[in-house]
């Protein structure tokens, strides 16, 4: 049952942080709804659940609407973003975790309305030496903190990461550290670390994770997709 895989999950992310010497309590647990129907997002929510997670620009949208009444929902765009959807993304989104390019980052600003509030966005780092699999390149981190952190309408908060499929996660993850310096030097407080999913959130909590993005291991498996 949806309770019984939350309460699951939740327990093994304390026994994580408290195995990592740090507090539960500091981290975030998102859930990641994505193709799964929104009402599962009014089930989580009765289970109490206020952030949740989307990656596509279309289902998210459609989603936030549909539950508009719910007033306190964070709702974290996780996904590769196209330009030219940054107004849907940053009208529904909380937080932005894939700022991946300067472009990206000043279509969002762009996007903003003259009463807009500021809008959170961590720079997705690319953990991977393949282009395809999104995130900025280490190399190029500290140019776009620079550059993003320079629109008055988005406030850089951190990274975001996703492991490579072919690197054990503690190895990828080592890297956090270090690529959360480049962006604090440029942001001192940018301290979100946002990483780890179903296979690898314990190794993410080791190397510093705060937001924790997390799908199938608390939704169950997702239904067929294209
Ligand atoms: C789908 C997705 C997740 C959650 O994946 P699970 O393995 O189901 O936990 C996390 N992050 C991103 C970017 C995703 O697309």
């Amino acid at each position: 049952m949806l309770a019984d895989r939350l309460a699951d999950v939740d327990e093994r992310i304390a026994d994580a942080a408290r195995a990592a010497g740090r507090d539960p309590a500091a981290l975030t647990r998102i859930v990641v709804t994505k193709f799964h129907p929104v009402s599962l997002v009014r089930e989580l929510y009765a289970l109490g659940v206020r952030d949740m997670g989307e990656n596509r620009q279309q289902e998210f949208s459609a989603k936030v609407a549909e539950v508009g009444d719910l007033t306190d929902l964070h709702w974290h765009f996780i996904g590769q973003a196209q330009t030219k959807k940054a107004r849907a993304i940053r009208a529904a989104a909380s937080v932005v975790h894939s700022v991946d390019r300067e472009k990206l980052a000043d279509a969002l600003h762009a996007a903003a309305g003259p009463d807009a509030s500021v809008l959170d966005v961590l720079l997705q780092v690319n953990l991977t030496d393949d282009p395809g699999r999104g995130g900025v390149a280490p190399v190029d981190l500290e140019g776009l903190a620079t550059h993003t952190a320079a629109l008055p309408s988005l406030r850089v908060r951190g990274i975001m990461a996703v492991a490579p499929l072919d690197v054990a996660p503690e190895a990828a993850f080592a890297q956090l550290p270090g690529l959360a310096d480049t962006v604090r030097a440029v942001v001192p407080d940018a301290d979100w670390i946002s990483a780890g999913m179903t296979a690898d959130f314990a190794e993410a909590i080791a190397a510093g994770a705060t937001h924790l993005r997390i799908g199938s291991a608390i939704t169950g498996p997702r239904p067929l997709h294209g």
